[in-house]
């Protein structure tokens, strides 16, 4: 089975021995040594700074995401979260679990978040904390991380950001967009198994960390095992050796390289989906490059084109949240976003509508974009 889904993604050969070797105790000093290894790699990946916690979660995206809930505010905190999707909602969602003041600025699913209607937010009353999704992964669509972490900054907010579909495939950096918290999740763009949650916490909210509403995901006993090498909870030792390999990947291949993986199978993909009666979800100028999200052609369902394409070993998405039932979701992350998947992706959505020669129009686009 190909998975071409936003998440899980394929891992690869090097990331699946690493999940092989010999069991060992989390604080057995070659885990310990793994640990220092990821943090050093994660450091690079975020780029947080001097002074930051980075460190991984055990559990999914989501488990980091309620960590940022549980930590950087108390009870009754106003917090603003910006929503133009399923994850945007997820996190208006635990805010309120969480007991906190929830401001929720909702957008349309098919625009990015709107930096004037967050200014106006911001100026009408005080918020401790603006929490956003950068890649929202049920619409494909990027939002402006740089522009509302300078909103944020400038209301003397904090600011929280969810770079699941973005960190390791996209060039980014915690210190120079401003980012205050930053997370992912070990099954996305780094293309490791799902269980580990990665994150970056800035020195400046470290320092002003009170007390978290959650014992698992406190970030002072989270330092306790990450930086002073004691107990806190069982680590999934064999998630950390298959997550530093996967880091070592990332890194060994480039950021920018990985953007631009991305980014040309993403035009060629999307060329010929278009060619043959599916049009894009996300507007042209905000376009996220990991996530490629389309509606069939009209008198097509997306979940027979799923069927189709599933029984020739090729696993896509449907939709979720606002595009539940309407569209196809393409994951284009980490080890997904390989030429000869897409390929296969083509050759199977061919047999499915019963059209010849897409994968050869996709092979001729992207040779000739990755050529110019
Ligand atoms: C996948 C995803 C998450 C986390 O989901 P988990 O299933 O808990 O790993 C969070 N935010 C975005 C944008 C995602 O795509």
């Amino acid at each position: 089975m190909i998975l071409l889904t936003p998440g899980p993604t394929p891992i690869h050969p090097r990331v699946q021995e690493a999940l092989a070797r010999p069991m060992r105790g989390h604080l057995d000093p070659e885990v310990i040594s793994c640990n220092r290894n990821i943090r050093s790699l994660l450091q690079t990946l975020f780029d947080a700074g001097e002074g930051a916690l980075v460190a991984a979660l055990a559990g999914s995206g989501s488990l980091a995401m309620e960590a940022g809930f549980a930590n950087l505010v108390s009870r009754g905190d106003a917090v603003l979260v910006l929503a133009n999707g399923s994850f945007g909602e997820r996190m208006a969602e635990m805010a309120r679990v969480y007991g906190l003041e929830a401001g929720i600025v909702h957008f349309p699913p098919n625009a990015p978040v709107d930096p004037a209607q967050v200014r106006e937010a911001l100026s009408r009353k005080a918020y401790r904390l603006v929490a956003m999704v950068h890649g929202e992964t049920s619409t494909g669509v990027i939002n402006p991380a740089s522009e509302i972490a300078a909103l944020a900054r400038e209301h003397g907010a904090l600011f929280m950001l969810d770079v699941v579909t973005t960190a390791a495939m996209l060039p980014f950096s915690m210190q120079k967009l401003g980012v205050d918290y930053a997370f992912t999740g070990s099954q996305k763009c780094l293309s490791a198994p799902p269980g580990l949650a990665p994150f970056g916490l800035s020195a400046r909210v470290r320092a002003s960390l009170t007390g978290a509403q959650s014992w698992y995901t406190d970030f002072r006993r989270v330092e306790q095992y990450w930086e002073k090498e004691g107990y806190h909870c069982t680590a999934p030792v064999l998630l950390h050796f298959a997550l530093e390999e996967a880091l070592r990947l990332a890194l060994e291949e480039g950021l920018e390289a990985r953007h631009q993986r991305a980014q040309e199978l993403y035009a060629a993909t999307l060329a010929v989906l278009e060619e043959t009666g599916f049009s894009a979800y996300a507007p042209k100028e905000a376009r996220l490059h990991t996530v490629l999200v389309v509606r069939p052609p009209a008198n097509l369902s997306e979940a027979e084109i799923r069927r189709g394409l599933y029984c020739q070993g090729i696993a896509v998405a449907g939709g979720i949240g606002p595009t539940a039932g309407q569209v196809l979701r393409l994951g284009l992350m980490g080890e997904a976003a390989r030429r000869e998947n897409f390929s296969a992706f083509f050759r199977a959505l061919g047999k499915t509508l019963g059209v010849t020669g897409l994968d050869l129009a996709f092979e001729e686009r992207l040779t000739a974009a990755t050529a110019s």
